[in-house]
């Protein structure tokens, strides 16, 4: 063997995790997870939070109602069941002043991470159950360090992942931070770091992850939020400069004609909003650009129609129209009721879906490959190749934000650059709309058709299971029909959550056994799921049982009653999107969330409960949970914030855009040398969005 191949390689930035110390392949596959694939991405693995060591109580000056964090080590624990069902974790902290029960309820599994004499550093509420209790918000396992260590200093607490703690993260950081920091070079412009004050890069790298103070620590990650606020407004404000050039669209003519005649023929008025928005697109759409146009609408605001008389637009002049929805169940739906609405103007709209047959789906084809005004209604296989458009003049995107970035896309490619209308129900504050759809234009849908009748919306306590559920068989037995929600499919070792196959289960051969009742969840094949959606519009089941798969669009105006079990699990908005699901009829609805909560979680209920305005829950949300979760899956295409949070940062991101301005005014393609290093990093990070400043 040479001596090379046992010398150690000198570290580099892009150097895989696996070479470094600490990390072997079970330890790499975690750390990809967590998006850590070298060693550079670990320097950019920064602390969620921090523990400031130096705020900790001594466990005997905790009192009941207060908010406390304290170390201590565990000198007994175990998990406890409940007459309930629930079995809860608990150990009891010791420190130098005392000791304190602390108990997590529905977290049995902690038993296998926590183990006696761990030292944990615990924060919470303090509240009375035979003695003082401490409910955990968060803790840190420190292990079986000394309190010591962890004392005096701010504590940064790392994302983790199953098999990967806090710590051990901690420790590989740790390890080999003294060697990664120096081989980072500045790349933002020295102007642009000094207009908005923040530190340069590799200052902000070591005050996020060894912080001599928390006001160190936000320093640090004001840059990093700073930097991403500036990338994004970089890539935005380029997409809305080529647009303008370039975005030549189709130039519609409004004739009157089509939409005239279902205008007449609507068995409703529109309401002020609707009209107002569809004045907003008729304008793109008779205007040379090409429209891109946000259309945002809560649940039930009444989108459907809008598309169609924007369909109807394009179909007066000739074009085609195309509406791809994002299940095969959506699609028919709008079939159906597109069909119903057309029928006076006869109009038939065709249905494009995966499960055409191989002849059915040719013959249309031929018929979508000929130039005539058509109205197409489907799922993705919308956009699959075989779809060719001979004159597609409008894509309309539902529920926009169930679609991958390049689903979206490749609608709006088909055919000469037709106009595109993305509908969302997601409801975001404009000033973030601006943010993240910073090339689109919005329209907003924000009032309700009349008529409707409003939800009852309530929060029981498990206490109340029995009559709760009693009421919901009133219900059925008046001819309506329920669903129930869990928010796990199956049961598992690591959570107490009642889960929809379980309960199913319990509820179709108990209380509900004279009814008829079905289990949905996403598992079963799209087919099946299809089959029982149907049965259940059709009113053939009285209740289904289903984890949140029913939460898109779904029209059922008998369903009255939503009944959703451990609402603690949802997200506010998602909440408000189950409650969408009822409401639709002329029967009155109601919304149960059953389950004990703790107090802080009725807090944020307690907001979903007292409001039915989507656009109030979704800033609770955001307020509540931060942007990831609203936005949930990374492909929605919305560029995910690792660090800045554009509602909260407001005006670090009022200082990225005025950045933004000043670099691309002066450089509008960013090629000149001084903008170099920033330009790479931009391509690293959003490798596909830089393609924009290949054109310039
Ligand atoms: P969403 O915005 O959630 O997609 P839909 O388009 O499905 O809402 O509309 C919900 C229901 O409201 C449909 O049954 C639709 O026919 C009805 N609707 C839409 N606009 C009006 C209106 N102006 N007046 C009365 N009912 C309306
Ligand atoms: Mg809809």
């Amino acid at each position: 063997m040479s001596r090379d191949a046992t010398r150690p390689p000198r570290l580099r930035l892009d150097t895989p995790v696996t070479y470094l110390k600490g990390v072997g392949p079970v330890r790499a596959e975690a750390l990809r997870r967590l998006g850590v694939v070298t060693a550079g991405d670990l320097l950019y693995h920064i602390p969620h939070r921090y523990e400031d060591a130096s705020t900790v109580a001594s466990i005997a000056s905790l009192e009941p109602g207060m908010q406390g964090t304290v170390i201590g080590r565990v000198v007994s624990k175990g998990v406890l069941p409940t007459r309930k069902g629930l079995r809860i974790f608990q150990a009891v902290l010791r420190d130098d002043s005392g000791m304190i029960e602390v108990s997590w309820p529905g977290q049995p599994y902690l038993d296998r991470t926590i183990a006696k004499d761990d030292v944990l550093l615990v924060s919470g509420n303090v509240r009375f159950f035979h003695g003082r209790q401490l409910q955990p918000r968060e803790f840190v396992n420190l292990g079986d360090e000394e309190n010591g260590t962890a004392q005096g200093r701010v504590l940064s607490v790392y994302p983790a992942t199953e098999g990967l703690s806090f710590k051990v993260i901690r420790g590989i950081i740790d390890a080999h931070l003294g060697e990664l920091l120096p081989l980072v070079t500045e790349y933002l412009p020295q102007e642009v770091l000094a207009a908005a004050a923040v530190p340069t890069i590799g200052d902000a790298l070591r005050m996020v992850h060894r912080p001599t103070s928390l006001a160190e620590a936000l320093e640090g990650r004001a840059r990093l939020a700073f930097e991403e606020l500036l990338f994004v407004q970089l890539l935005q404000q380029r997409a809305k400069a080529l647009a303008r050039e370039t975005r030549r669209g189709i130039h519609f003519e409004n004739k009157r004609d089509l939409t005239t005649r279902l205008r007449e023929s609507l068995p409703f008025q529109l309401t002020g909003a609707q009209a107002r928005v569809l004045r907003e697109i008729f304008a793109d759409m008779c205007s040379e650009r090409r429209m891109q146009r946000l259309l945002q609408g809560d649940v039930g605001s009444g989108k459907t129609i809008v598309a169609l008389f924007s369909a109807l637009l394009a179909m007066e002049n000739g074009y085609q129209a195309a509406l791809m929805a994002p299940t095969e169940l959506l699609a028919e739906q709008h079939m159906r009721s597109v069909t119903k609405l057309l029928e006076p103007l006869a109009i038939a709209p065709l249905l494009v879906t995966g499960s055409l047959k191989a002849r059915a789906r040719k013959e249309l084809a031929v018929r979508l490959a000929n130039p005539a005004p058509a109205l197409v209604i489907g799922t993705h296989a919308l956009v699959q190749e075989a779809t060719l458009f001979g004159r597609l003049g409008l894509a309309v995107v539902d529920e926009q934000h169930r679609f991958g970035v390049e689903q979206r896309k490749a609608l709006g490619a088909k055919g000469e650059s037709p106009d595109v209308l993305l509908m969302t129900a997601t409801p975001i504050p404009r000033s973030l709309a601006l943010t993240l759809y910073g090339d689109l234009d919005l329209s907003l849908l924000d009032e309700r058709p009349p008529g409707r009748q409003p939800i009852t919306t309530a929060l029981r306590p498990e206490s109340a299971r029995e009559r709760v559920l009693q009421f919901v068989d009133r219900e059925i037995g008046k001819g309506r029909q329920a669903y129930v929600v869990y928010p796990v499919i199956e049961e598992s070792e690591k959570s107490d959550l009642k889960a929809a196959t379980t309960m199913f289960e319990i509820l179709s051969s108990g209380p509900f056994s004279e009814r008829s009742s079905a289990l949905l969840h996403g598992r079963l094949p799209a087919e099946e799921k299809d089959a029982i959606m149907r049965r259940f519009r059709d009113g053939a089941i009285d209740l289904l049982v289903a984890t949140t798969v029913i939460e898109v669009g779904i029209d059922v105006p008998n369903a009255t009653v939503m009944l959703i079990e451990h609402p603690e699990r949802f997200g506010l908005s998602q909440l408000h999107q189950l409650r969408g699901r009822v409401g639709r009829g002329a029967e009155a609805s109601f919304c149960i969330l059953l389950g004990d909560v703790s107090p802080e979680t009725r807090q944020r209920l307690d907001v979903f409960v007292g409001s039915e305005d989507g656009f109030e829950i979704a800033r609770a949300d955001l307020d509540l949970r931060g942007m990831g979760d609203l936005f949930g899956e990374r492909q929605s295409g919305v560029p995910t914030f690792r660090v800045a949070d554009p509602l909260r940062d407001e005006l670090l991101n009022e200082q990225a855009r005025a950045a933004a301005d000043r670099l691309l005014a002066a450089d509008p393609g960013l090629d000149a040398p001084a903008n170099a290093p920033m330009r790479r990093v931009l391509g690293e990070r959003y490798a596909r969005s830089l393609e924009l400043f290949r054109v310039g």
